[in-house]
């Protein structure tokens, strides 16, 4: 039986032959329960449903989330516009984040809302998925950056905060790079105020090795500001070197 994955029925009027007819409409996908239903999803299939007459496809006109119990990120959540979403469907997103969250008992569930990552538009959910489980399902630097791009210019307020995640999730000194490049915001006092919420949030839930790791990365990234991004990577690797001899 399904305990995570989940369906509503609704009724569509089709825009090309004008047939009424009910449709299932998925809006949480445990893809662990559903495997078929994510092949589905990388057809393009899943987020619209069929016209019994006329075999037209008609918007499903809901967000939909899907569930990766096992991997990384745990949940992608595809909604109409990713960066603007209508109250209506932020609504219904927070809904569905909500049941899934009590029928995983998955406790982090809730945080996806503020993983600008781990959001899609329902028009590239299938790009997305293409070459799970194959491939992963993080976005690669193409993805990150235009993903960065888009906030930037649609919400400028959060971009900052974006941008310092990209930071702190890129792998190794060379990629964290790009992102400075990227944002070269990295490299002033604005970042200053977030890393100190980041530090107080890590202390607050007693995790001492995210505090460890806000303040080390935090360090470099001042220490970046003061002698520019290159040369601390050269410091930071002509210190590594030295402490081996
Ligand atoms: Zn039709």
């Amino acid at each position: 039986m399904n305990k995570n994955s989940y369906f509503e029925r609704k009724e569509f009027t089709c825009p090309s032959c004008g047939t009424l007819f009910l449709s299932k409409i998925w809006l949480i996908v445990d893809v662990e329960e559903e495997p078929d239903l994510l092949e589905k999803a990388k057809d393009g299939k899943l987020i619209n449903a069929a016209c019994p007459e006329c075999g037209h496809r008609v918007d499903g006109e809901t967000p939909v989330l899907m569930y990766f119990p096992e991997d990384v990120p745990r949940v992608i959540l595809a909604t109409e516009s990713k960066n603007d979403p209508s109250l209506e469907e932020r609504a219904k997103v927070l809904e569905i984040l909500d049941r899934l969250q009590e029928s995983s008992e998955d406790e982090d569930i809730l945080s996806h809302l503020d993983e600008p990552g781990d959001w899609v538009e329902k028009a590239s959910l299938a790009d997305r998925l293409e070459g799970y489980p194959e491939e992963s399902l993080v976005m690669d630097d193409q993805e990150t950056f235009e993903n960065l791009r888009n906030i930037q210019k649609e919400n400028p307020e959060i971009f900052l905060f974006t941008a310092i995640e990209a930071y702190l999730n890129a792998e190794g000194l060379e990629n964290k790079g790009k992102v400075v490049s990227f944002a070269p915001e990295l490299l002033t006092e604005d970042i200053d105020p977030l890393f100190e919420r980041f530090i107080s949030g890590a202390e607050e839930e007693g995790d001492e090795w995210q505090k460890m790791i806000y303040r080390a990365q935090w360090d470099f990234l001042k220490r970046a500001r003061e002698i520019g991004y290159q040369a601390a990577v050269e410091e930071y690797e002509r210190d590594l070197y030295q402490e081996e001899e």
